[in-house]
This record gives C-alpha cells, sequence and structure tokens, in this order.
C-alpha cells in the first residue's frame, strides 16, 4: 500500500464540514492518524461514537501537535483564539488551512499566528447543507462540487499540490482565485440568498398569527425552499455576514436598486420588463443544471 497522503492530520471543529472531511479521510486513507479537536465534551462523545477519528481531545492545540495537517473547521469569530491556541505547536512544513464560508477575514485571522515554514493555504469546499454537527456529516457531501482555495502569494506549489490531492479525493473540482474575488463571488451566490431567505421567513414569521397558519399550510408555493435555507445554523451565518460585510453590502445595494426597478415594473404595468427578467433566470437554471450544480 502507498503511503498515506498525510501521516498525521488534525482536524479542529468536527461539525458538518469537519466530521464530513474526516469521513472522507477515513474512507480514501489519506491520513495515517486522525485527531479532532472540539469545544464542547459532548460533541466530543459524539464524535467518538461515531468512529469519526483515532484520537479526541477537547484542547486544539494538542490535536495541532506534530501534524502535518491542521484543518481549521469552526465558525468563523473562532479563528483568532484557534490560530493563538495553535500557534506555539505547528510544525514546520505543516500545512494549515480551513474550510470556512469568508476567505479574507480567514487570511487577516490566521496569518498573524502561522509560525515560518508553517503553510497556510485557506479554502473553500462549496459544499453543505442546512444542519450541523457530527452526526449530520457524509463523505459524499464534496462530490462533484467545487472547492475553492486562495493561496496567498509565493506558496509552497508541493504543499497546495498535497492540499489539492486531498480536495479531489473527496470527489471535488478545485479552483484557485484572490480571496477577496472569492468574497465577492460567495457574497452574490450564497451569502444575499441566506440573507433573502432569512428576511424572508422573518417577514412571514412577523405576520399575526391567522396569516401565519396560512403561510404554513400552503408553504408549497417558494415558501418552503426559503424556509430549508433559513433553517440553517444561526452562528456560523451570523459570522459569514459580519466577517464578509463589505462584499455583502456591495451585493445588497446592487439587489436593493434592481428590486426597486421590479417594484416600479409591477406599479405601472410593464408586464415586458417582468417577462424579460423571469426569461433571462429560466436561463440561468437551465445552465446551472447543466453544470451539474442543481
Ligand atoms: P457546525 O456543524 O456547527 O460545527 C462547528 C464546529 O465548530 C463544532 O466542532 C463546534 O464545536 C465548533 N465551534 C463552534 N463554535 C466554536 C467556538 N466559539 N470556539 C471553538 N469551536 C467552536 O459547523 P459547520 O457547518 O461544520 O461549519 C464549520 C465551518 O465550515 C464554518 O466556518 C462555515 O463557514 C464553513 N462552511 C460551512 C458550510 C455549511 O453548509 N454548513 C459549507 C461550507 C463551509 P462544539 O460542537 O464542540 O461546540
Amino acid at each position: 500500500m502507498s503511503e498515506p497522503l498525510f501521516a498525521r492530520a488534525a482536524l479542529i471543529g468536527i461539525g458538518l464540514i469537519g466530521s464530513s472531511l474526516a469521513r472522507v479521510l477515513r474512507r480514501d486513507g489519506l491520513a495515517g492518524e486522525i485527531v479532532v479537536a472540539t469545544r464542547r465534551a459532548e460533541t466530543l462523545e459524539t464524535a467518538r461514537s461515531l468512529g469519526l477519528a483515532d484520537a479526541y481531545t477537547l484542547d486544539p492545540a494538542d490535536a495541532a501537535r506534530g501534524a502535518d495537517l491542521v484543518v481549521i473547521a469552526v465558525p468563523h469569530s473562532a479563528y483568532a483564539e484557534t490560530g493563538q491556541r495553535i500557534a506555539s505547536v505547528l510544525a514546520p512544513g505543516a500545512i494549515l488551512t480551513d474550510v470556512g464560508s469568508v476567505k479574507g477575514a480567514a487570511v487577516n485571522d490566521l496569518q498573524p499566528f502561522v509560525p515560518p515554514g508553517v503553510h497556510l493555504i485557506p479554502g473553500h469546499p462549496v459544499a453543505g447543507t442546512e444542519f450541523s454537527g457530527p452526526a449530520a456529516g457524509f463523505a459524499e457531501m464534496f462530490d462533484g462540487r467545487w472547492c475553492i482555495l486562495t493561496p496567498l502569494p509565493g506558496t509552497d506549489p508541493a504543499a497546495l499540490e498535497r492540499l489539492t490531492r486531498m480536495w479531489r479525493s473527496a470527489g471535488m473540482k478545485i479552483v484557485i482565485m484572490d480571496p477577496q474575488h472569492h468574497d465577492m463571488v460567495l457574497a452574490i451566490t450564497s451569502h444575499l440568498p441566506h440573507l433573502i431567505a432569512y428576511t424572508i421567513v422573518g417577514t412571514a414569521t412577523d405576520l399575526e398569527d391567522t396569516l401565519k397558519s396560512e403561510v404554513i399550510k400552503f408553504s408549497a408555493g417558494g415558501f418552503r425552499d426559503f424556509t430549508r435555507i433559513a433553517a440553517s445554523d444561526p452562528v456560523m451565518w451570523r459570522d459569514v455576514f459580519l466577517s464578509n460585510r463589505d462584499a455583502v453590502l456591495e451585493m445588497l445595494q446592487r439587489f436593493t436598486e434592481d428590486l426597486t426597478a421590479l417594484q416600479r415594473a409591477i406599479r405601472w404595468g410593464e408586464g415586458d420588463k417582468l417577462e424579460e427578467l423571469f426569461t433571462r433566470t429560466r436561463a440561468i437554471r437551465r445552465s446551472i443544471i447543466e453544470a451539474n450544480q442543481a
């Protein structure tokens, strides 16, 4: 048998994404040893009962010590503290990466703690569900999806290649991007849609009681899809909006302008404008299906 890609892989955070990656590492024999760290004893016990790793700890430094791969899979607000706690044990040559949904903030929060010789390569597997925690993960989650890596200038190509091989093994297609570009793209494709879903569901919730029961009863008319998105983890999404503030505000401004234009078209009975937009958006849906991303 060939050598595993990593001798010791440390997963800091073992929720939906961390546990899905743990399952891939195990399935594909990518790590000689898998160690997980998480904040709460309860989550650690769930991870242990699922057999996700070889060793379990509540101390991220214990997990990262001696690891040649360290993956941060916690919400963004915990990045700086996590970086600080593991900084002194990161070994030269190790790859430090993350799976977070915002990349500019990942670089800002982690880079100050990266010792010389450690390769910081931020990453974002663009895959997931509205569920959280280690029991919700599954190895196939990444299959056929994109993984965006945002290496900094001067990143060691061999380290980048090793990380790329791990995500390819998970079934992902790799794309390299600048962190700021990533944050703009994700602001419109992921962050704004979540914000809109949270708003619509919030608006419906604020309606008086009779109307609310009708909303649930007739939810098949589009509302149900929004409720699925709006069921996503509150802490993770709070952190995404605060970490990607500039890009989200920019996209929200554009969206508000377009919404106002639609409002005007409805008010003045300009059906051609509505039809033209809806025809264009239908074509976008078709191209997403053709690209196997539906
Ligand atoms: P999750 O299922 O809620 O798991 C979060 C993990 O982080 C748990 O191990 C949790 O530990 C730990 N954690 C939470 N708050 C913490 C804190 N303040 N300090 C230290 N550890 C903390 O979350 P997830 O969905 O896997 O998301 C993890 C990362 O992946 C996030 O940065 C998110 O942006 C990114 N991401 C998520 C998705 C998605 O669809 N969910 C997709 C792509 C990327 P305890 O349970 O022990 O408290």
